[in-house]
């Protein structure tokens, strides 16, 4: 069923037509509780992302955080475990033991510590609780207590950790910016959330993942599009599951680096890729002045390699145009056939010819091969590489 009203616009793309209403979530919450007791569960008409569709604001999540010892009195310590694989998959990309990491809605600085002793030294943790920056400080932890939305641009990091953060925030896009500011160009940003994508698996309680405070349902997809919008490139992502009060539960960590590319979204993501590809091989045009050259000089050449490397460039590079007196490939199922109106013999058929023509290399990746069996056969030939 189409919601025709929304009151959220999508977290990822911020879009507002066409979702669909896949689901109403209700609450009984104790008096006074500054979130909504309802919430529709929509999927974006524009980009599919999941997400709820509540009528509270930020500002009311805000609220709730800040006040959240009330309503949650009996915290769940969880397994370490948790953190040190977190820790240890986080530690794999960052790329100096000196970098420094900022840790973004820390709690009582678990990731951090995991991360110190996996030999990282510049870390900083980051809670709306004061509790929270005094157990930081009492491990000897840097801790500055704020909100995602506070952290102050005074200083740049090279590494900014969202570790079950992005599925309780509202203003997604407001978080992304100020994550594009805090981290230095190419700074990474690690994002660890519920996978969406493969609850069904991990259905143990019956709409656990529609609570009070998971209003974002993210998955790989969702994560690539939110980087892409942002001007982040994810530069890779993990499917893990996180135990926690003996229900394990479907997660998904991405790594982002801070490219302040424009804007993009994801029909034109792999446009871009083999567009920016094209633009990389036309500049690096292997070869094209070597083949210009020869064209010029009409001097005789024998081509060695009759396959796809020499089909695109006898179509594009000049190669057509030389003074070609011979071509030969290994393979015997190319021997025989006709390529650009030349009959493809085998390497031996060299040794016949009465002249010396230079030989050239036509091929994408074994050209070191090629040249050990050209001296292996004792040929004494110029040898011509296009790399
Ligand atoms: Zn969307």
């Amino acid at each position: 069923m189409l919601k025709t009203s929304l009151r959220r616009a999508c977290p990822v793309c911020a879009g507002r037509s066409g979702a669909e209403l896949l689901h109403t979530q209700r609450f009984v919450l104790p008096a006074g509780h500054p979130l909504p007791d309802k919430y529709d569960v929509v999927a974006c008409g524009s980009c599919g992302f999941v997400y709820a569709d509540t009528p509270a604001d930020q500002d009311a999540y805000d609220k709730y955080y800040g006040e959240m010892s009330k309503y949650e009195m009996a915290y769940t310590s969880p397994d370490t475990s948790l953190f040190i694989d977190r820790a240890a998959w986080i530690s794999g990309f960052v790329r100096g033991r000196g970098d420094s990491v900022i840790d973004i809605g820390c709690g009582n600085g678990e990731l951090i510590a995991e991360l110190r002793k996996l030999g990282l030294t510049d870390l900083t943790g980051l809670d709306p609780s004061e509790k929270c920056v005094s157990a930081l400080k009492s491990r000897g932890i840097r801790g500055i207590r704020g909100s995602v939305f506070s952290v102050s641009a005074g200083r740049k990091y090279d590494c900014a950790v969202l570790s079950g953060v992005l599925e309780h925030i509202y203003d997604v896009g407001k978080i992304m910016k100020t994550m594009s500011r805090l981290l230095t160009r190419r700074g990474l940003l690690f994002v660890c959330v519920p996978d969406a994508s493969r609850y069904p698996e991990y259905d143990a309680v019956p709409f656990d993942y529609f609570n009070i405070e998971h209003i974002n349902h993210f998955d790989e997809t969702s994560l690539l599009n939110l980087g892409l919008r942002h001007g982040f490139n994810m530069v890779g992502s993990l499917k893990t599951t996180v135990t926690l009060s003996k229900t394990t539960q479907p997660m998904v960590f991405c790594v982002y680096e801070n490219a302040q590319n424009p804007a993009a979204d994801s029909r034109s993501y792999s446009r871009n890729r083999v567009a920016a590809y094209i633009g990389q091989t036309n500049a690096k045009a292997a070869g094209g002045r070597v083949i210009g050259r020869l064209a010029r000089g009409k001097r005789e050449v024998i081509v060695w390699g009759a396959g796809n490397y020499t089909s695109r460039l006898l179509a594009c590079s000049g190669l057509a145009k030389c003074n070609i007196v011979m071509v030969v490939d290994n393979d015997r199922h190319k021997q025989g056939m006709s390529i650009g109106g030349h009959t493809v013999r085998p390497p031996a058929a060299i040794r016949r010819l009465k002249k010396n023509p230079a030989i050239l290399v036509s091929v994408a990746v074994f050209s070191a091969e090629v040249i050990a069996e050209i001296r292996a056969m004792g040929l004494s030939n110029e040898v011509i590489v296009l790399k």
